[in-house]
């Protein structure tokens, strides 16, 4: 991605050249990679749990323009995980706490702070200034917009999210990779998204995904080994295991398969976001596992669809369930009776909420979620 303007590196001075001597004899880095890295321009959209260490290791790194969008205060209960941000900033803008953060660090790194929310607004103009964009976001709108900015300007977008011991990490909107929407073609009902204020998260779980984040944007700049583009990498802390899981592109994805989103949308209504509009009839229903067992040993009639992807299923799967990955569901639904009763399984119970979404929006009347997914399937 930095070929275009191979010709005219930016040169380093000597004190750059000490800084960053660790580098210049790296294979792979090197004089003109540290170039490359000076002459590269990066958003970080949010300078909280994930931005930190993002920003943190792409300033120590030596990328020359770090673009920061945020519009929160530092808050006593960011300092748990949001490492840009120390006591003394509490109830400074974060911005102005990281770009000082960040200068100390690094006073090479020019910082750019954007003040205010990423918007459909003014989203393609902030983000058009840059070569690769980090999603540092805690909630689905954002998500969605970072994703269809990227895709519509050919950005990179190096994702990561956290929940409680879950982080998952990806590259997408690469040329030929898969987007945010083709692994998650809708959002999951809002009211079973709980964020990290309700549902609490392990604070160095952030730290994790996120130096996976910074780790990937270095690598797309200097066009370094193998990325995330094509894959979910799934981290449980709590178990300390990580699974990669393939994600192919989506031929009917509207951001980059038909490419029939064209411009940005109201991304609050796409996600429901409440008090913007009455979501009770899409809110799907859930059934316990208990509840469940029960209607399976007593043989009622009923559609059981597994939503994972096939590798996720060799933890185990529910007797009788067929495997349709949530990508491919839109494609398969015409296979599935509409009036037949059909409960949706997936891992923790949100890719299911979002297929169960899927079907009821193609007239299925009698949808259900299994609650808590398998890993409450597994316990009870
Ligand atoms: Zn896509």
């Amino acid at each position: 991605m930095s070929s275009d303007h191979d010709h005219q590196l930016p040169a380093l001075t000597a004190a750059e050249r000490e800084r960053y001597r660790r580098h210049l004899i790296l294979p792979g880095v090197g004089m003109e990679g540290q170039q490359r890295l000076k002459a590269a321009r990066v958003l970080v959209v949010g300078a909280g749990g994930l931005g930190s260490p993002v920003a943190l290791y792409l300033a120590a790194a030596g990328v020359g323009t770090l673009g920061l969008i945020d519009n929160d205060v530092v808050d006593v209960t960011n300092l748990q995980r949001q490492l840009l941000h120390g006591t003394s900033d509490i109830g400074r803008s974060k911005l102005d706490s990281a770009r000082d953060r960040l200068h100390d660090v690094n006073p090479h790194v020019v910082v750019k702070t954007h003040a205010g929310w990423l918007t459909s607004a003014n989203a393609l103009d902030i983000m058009r200034e840059y070569d690769v964009v980090v999603d540092g976001t805690d909630n689905f709108a954002t998500r969605y917009l970072v994703n269809d900015a990227c895709v519509l300007l050919g950005i990179p977008n190096v994702y990561g999210s956290v929940f409680r011991f879950d982080g998952q990490a990806s590259v997408f909107a690469t040329p030929d990779g898969p987007c945010y929407r083709c692994l998650y073609p809708e959002p999951p009902p809002p009211d079973m998204v709980p964020n990290c204020a309700e549902g609490g998260v392990f604070g160095v779980l952030p730290g994790l995904v996120g130096t996976i984040q910074a780790t990937e944007t270095l690598k797309l700049l200097l066009g370094l080994g193998d990325t995330l583009a094509g894959k979910l990498l799934m981290i449980d802390a709590y178990g300390m295991a990580f699974r990669t899981l393939r994600i192919d592109r989506n031929p009917a994805c509207p951001a980059c398969g038909t490419r029939e989103i064209t411009q940005l949308i109201d991304y609050d209504q796409f996600c429901g976001t409440p008090g913007l509009h009455s979501n009770a009839e899409t809110r799907v229903r859930e059934v316990e596992p208990a509840n469940l067992r029960d209607r399976l040993a007593r043989g009622e009639p009923l559609q059981l669809i597994d939503v994972r992807e096939p590798a996720e299923t060799t933890e185990g799967i529910i007797d009788g369930a067929r495997c349709i990955p949530l990508a491919t569901l839109e494609h398969e639904a015409a296979t599935l009776s509409p009036d037949v009763p059909t409960v949706l399984v997936c891992r923790s119970g949100m890719r299911s909420a979002s297929a169960a979404r899927q079907l009821m929006a193609r007239g299925f009347t009698r949808v259900e979620s299994l609650a808590g997914g398998m890993m409450r399937w597994f316990d009870g």
